[in-house]
């Protein structure tokens, strides 16, 4: 688990059907994800970094690795947020890299947003401002 700080580095990752929704809460909360270092799947990265002019660093599509690039990168401590709009509603071809980056984003403490709800109070904490360490005793490893 990773100290992280003042400056957070915030994945974004949307399937096909939540890209538009992605896109809208990126575009409300440009401002603030600004002062932030971006990374997204590949065309989810495309699509907000074209649609709101923030800088993004793209990773491959999701289903062709991306979810997996994601989770080395939480592994060797370079995540600290993951903002993953999933579709409910929708059967994954790439669903055991979707639960695995779930996995691994919850065993490193990663700050992770499934929805647009969640996402809003993430950004609104003031935890977004400041450097943050996880406690070792509130870990899915703690002894
Ligand atoms: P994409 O990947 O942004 O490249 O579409 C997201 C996903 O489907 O996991």
């Amino acid at each position: 688990m990773t100290r992280m700080a003042a400056r957070k580095r915030i994945a974004l990752v949307a399937h096909d059907a939540m890209k538009p929704a992605i896109v809208a809460w990126a575009s409300r909360n440009r401002e603030i994800l600004s002062k932030h270092e971006l990374f997204g799947t590949g065309t989810t990265g495309g699509k907000v970094a074209e649609e709101t002019g923030l800088e993004v660093t793209r990773l491959r599509s999701g289903p062709l690795g991306g979810d997996q690039q994601l989770g080395a990168m939480i592994a060797e401590g370079r995540l600290d947020i993951l903002i993953f709009f999933n579709d409910p509603l929708t059967a994954m071809p790439h669903d055991v890299d979707v639960k695995a980056l779930l996995r691994i984003s919850t065993l490193e403490q990663v700050v992770i947003a499934c929805n647009a709800a969640t996402a809003d109070f993430i950004v609104a904490s003031d935890m977004m401002t400041g450097a943050y360490t996880p406690r070792e005793d509130e870990a899915a490893h703690a002894g």
